[in-house]
């Protein structure tokens, strides 16, 4: 299941995020919600996201999609609100072997994770915000 979830979840949240953030509407149809209230899922949704909102959810072929959104396939992929790491550090001294602070966003959002928490570098998040925002 984790594994699936991985797998589907990346390119959700990409094509989410790519796309949300140009302020259109966007219809995830046919897609399993995974809502995190409890342990459950819900198949079959169609999931409507206008200018970075969520507008609707509900059943696939019953839940109306406004003309103009752009349409992406949702199924047998899963839909669930993003991550968020409490406990980041950034690479501010450029030491070797660990990812470029441009780097850390596109891996967070590989990884589900949509927010952090930048613990002690509040320079390094103020001077390396922008790529996280580019990124998300
Ligand atoms: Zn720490």
């Amino acid at each position: 299941m984790i594994e699936i979830l991985g797998r589907v979840l990346v390119s959700l949240l990409l094509a989410s995020c790519c796309v949300v953030g140009q302020q259109q509407s966007v219809a995830f149809l046919d897609v399993t919600v995974v809502p995190m209230d409890r342990e459950r899922l819900l198949p079959h949704q169609t999931v409507i996201v206008d200018h970075g909102h969520i507008t609707a959810i509900g059943p696939a072929g019953k839940t109306r999609v406004p003309k103009g959104a752009q349409r992406l396939d949702g199924r047998d992929k899963f839909l669930m609100p993003g991550l968020a790491d409490m406990h980041v550090h950034l690479n501010v001294h450029g030491k070797d072997g660990f990812p470029r602070n441009e780097d850390y966003a596109t891996l967070f959002l590989a990884n589900g994770v949509t927010t952090v928490r930048i613990c002690g570098e509040t320079q390094a998040y103020l001077r390396f915000g922008s790529p996280f925002q580019r990124a998300m």
